[in-house]
């Protein structure tokens, strides 16, 4: 027998189409149609319908087996009892006020609530290890420890920044609203004025053991469903797992020169964990919109600037905007048009201090109309350059 921890994860029945109080007639039923369906000799190449394919067999060849079944319902329904999954009544996904959006975090992930894969011991794979006798060898008794308390899960929001705050770095407040510790018990899930109390059967570790023929086996106690202690007075407030849904302010510190679609992490901002169990972390992906008059690439600042040929020719200084005030930046005499000039340290900060450089590229810029005046010095301008033996296209086309 496999240990069977994807179980968790599966949905036999939907994956069937069944209600899970499906009769084993409609399990076969539903099982033929589907594998008449997606045969592969009936969809050859269809690597998706393959895919469905495996899926349905498997689930039927769980749901068909009476053993099995059994089996897999047993552990699902200990785990699946609302303290494990999802269906402790949190929506699925939230808006914030201010135009930023919220979804709760992807997967929900097994092994975080077990105490995440860092615990040696704590591990899911090592409950279901010890429960199916998998993973080689029988293990033997309880365990010593207690359960670590189930961290909370984490959540992603998003924030749109302006260029020259992402540049400059900014403090950007959000309202999130999500499952956070429960303000009249503080996160313990009993009422005020009282405490939980150490679950008898388990001793508050969390685990029994249970001897079945030459092994023993250690899992999660049912009483108090691993987690040790047994609220008898819950909390009116959350009905005794410690946690609200309620919206939150949060100041999310964004440091300098941080770039469009960067993540950042806030530790412990994310959901509330079960009855006071540490909260997960929030993700905060930015987005950057652009700016009129800058790009950037990593910390050097980009500008292009409009300059007149005879500001190339004979040299020039002109103000050029900054993200703090301006600079003014010299044009070398006979500077040739798109040329890029290097201001040092006036792009963006660097996080380690200093900035990154400003470059200038020069772009020439033709004038629409010229007055009179204007016009007749420019011809006897090009009369002089001519005179003078400049050949524009000396050495090109040839
Ligand atoms: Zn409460
Ligand atoms: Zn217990």
């Amino acid at each position: 027998m496999a240990p069977q921890r994807e179980w968790l994860e599966k949905d036999f029945y939907s994956e069937l189409g069944v209600s899970s109080d499906a009769t084993a007639n409609e399990i076969r039923k539903a099982y033929r149609k589907l594998a008449n369906e997606l045969h592969p000799d009936k969809n050859p190449g269809d690597a998706a319908a393959e895919e469905r394919f495996k899926r349905v067999s498997e689930a039927n060849s769980v749901l068909s087996d009476p053993e099995k079944k059994k089996e897999y319902d047993e552990t699902r329904a200990m785990f699946a009892g609302g303290r494990f999954r999802g269906g402790n009544g949190f929506p699925g996904g939230f808006n914030g006020g201010g135009g930023t959006t919220y979804t709760t975090g992807g997967d929900f992930n097994l092994d975080d609530l077990f105490g995440g894969g860092a615990d040696a011991g704590g591990g899911l794979g090592d409950i279901l290890g010890g429960m199916f006798g998998g993973g080689g060898g029988g293990r033997s008794t309880g365990r010593g420890t207690a359960s670590r308390p189930r961290r909370g899960q984490d959540l992603e929001a998003e924030t749109t920044l302006s260029f020259r705050d992402a540049a400059k770095g900014t403090t950007v407040s959000m309202r999130v609203t999500s499952p956070s510790p429960c303000t009249t018990c503080h996160g313990s899930g009993a009422k005020p004025g009282t405490s939980p109390r150490m679950c008898p059967r388990c001793n508050g570790s969390g685990f029994v053991s249970r001897n079945q023929g030459a092994f023993g086996f250690s899992e999660p106690c049912r009483d108090c469903q691993g987690t040790g202690s047994i609220i008898e007075d819950p909390c009116p407030d959350c009905g005794g797992n410690g946690v609200q849904v309620r919206a939150r302010n949060i100041n999310v510190r964004i440091p300098v020169g941080v770039e469009d679609g960067q993540r950042i992490r806030l530790a412990g901002q994310g959901e509330a964990g079960m009855r006071g169990a540490p909260s997960g972390d929030l993700f905060v992906t930015v987005h950057v919109t652009g700016d009129k008059l800058f790009t950037r690439s990593g910390n050097d600042l980009k500008v292009e600037l409009p300059v007149s040929f005879s500001e190339l020719v004979l040299g020039a200084t002109v103000s050029v905007p900054t993200l703090d005030g301006s600079v003014g930046v010299k044009i070398p005499p006979n500077t040739a048009d798109g040329r890029t000039l290097r201001v040092r340290g006036r792009g963006v900060p660097k996080r380690a201090g200093g900035s990154g450089d400003l470059l200038v590229t020069v772009k020439v810029a033709v004038p629409t109309s010229l007055d009179e005046k204007a016009t007749e010095e420019l011809k006897a301008y090009a009369e002089a350059e001519k005179a003078s033996g400049y050949e524009p296209r000396a050495g090109w086309g040839r």
